[in-house]
């Protein structure tokens, strides 16, 4: 793989208002700085333990987004650094990274994952229990998270109908939550959505942050 050439390509087409998560777990240092060099500054991880190891051994001008769910046990290893949570999708969950945030005196950005695609998955919330998790006095307390916006990921087929339209779906969502909650706050603002396959779809249809790993990468071998 040409990681140079490939992060090249996908900035060269990125409209503006819309950022480049390189998507770099499971690949070694050298492939990160391959892409570093030509200018790249926003990695994501989604292993606790892999992404403190990087945080450590590279230049410390990289920001670092966790684009899993993090074990509520392991939040503390990652407070004091990450720059966004893209995967938070409970109030106990968004307790834990409200505690360490206090802790390490800031406060830590999430986006709330939800459920767009066919797939059926543990992971990700409902408009209705979103709206139900803003809303709680519990919610309310909480200092040191700052919701940022929202992600979520399409189902893995060839149907680009299907994919628009779960994308559209997370856009819609957006923009209820936005209205109903955020309609002073300019930091509700991010999109999280589109990968290596389906990203052109995902900026047509409002990304503002797309994840791509293995079309810079190159396939994991797990
Ligand atoms: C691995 C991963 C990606 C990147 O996937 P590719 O298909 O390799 O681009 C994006 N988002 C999440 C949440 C992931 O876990």
């Amino acid at each position: 793989m040409d990681i140079a050439k490939n992060i090249s390509e996908i900035k060269q087409n990125l409209p503006e208002g819309v950022r480049l998560v390189a998507v770099s777990k499971t690949k070694p240092n050298e492939d990160i700085l391959a892409a570093y060099e030509v200018g790249q500054r926003i990695f994501g991880e989604n292993k606790v333990q892999d992404l403190v190891r990087k945080y450590e051994e590279l230049p410390k001008d990289i920001e670092w987004h966790f684009i899993g769910h993090p074990q509520t046990n392991k939040v503390k290893y990652i407070a004091p650094f990450i720059s966004l949570i893209h995967g938070t999708d409970s109030i106990k969950l968004l307790k834990t990274i409200n505690k360490e945030g206090a802790k390490n005196n800031r406060k830590i950005k999430c986006l709330l994952q939800f459920h767009i695609a066919e797939e059926s998955t543990k992971f990700g919330l409902s408009e209705q229990e979103a709206v139900e998790l803003l809303s709680s006095d519990e919610f309310a307390q909480f200092e040191n998270v700052e919701i940022a916006g929202v992600m979520g990921m399409a189902t893995y087929t060839d149907d680009t109908n299907q994919i628009r339209n779960e994308f559209r779906s997370l856009k819609q969502i957006f923009t209820t939550l936005k209205n109903k909650f955020f309609a002073e706050s300019d930091s509700f603002c991010e999109i999280s959505m589109g990968m290596s396959g389906d990203y052109p779809l995902a900026i047509d249809e409002g990304s503002t942050l797309i994840r791509v790993g293995s079309h810079i990468f190159g396939e994991r071998n797990y």
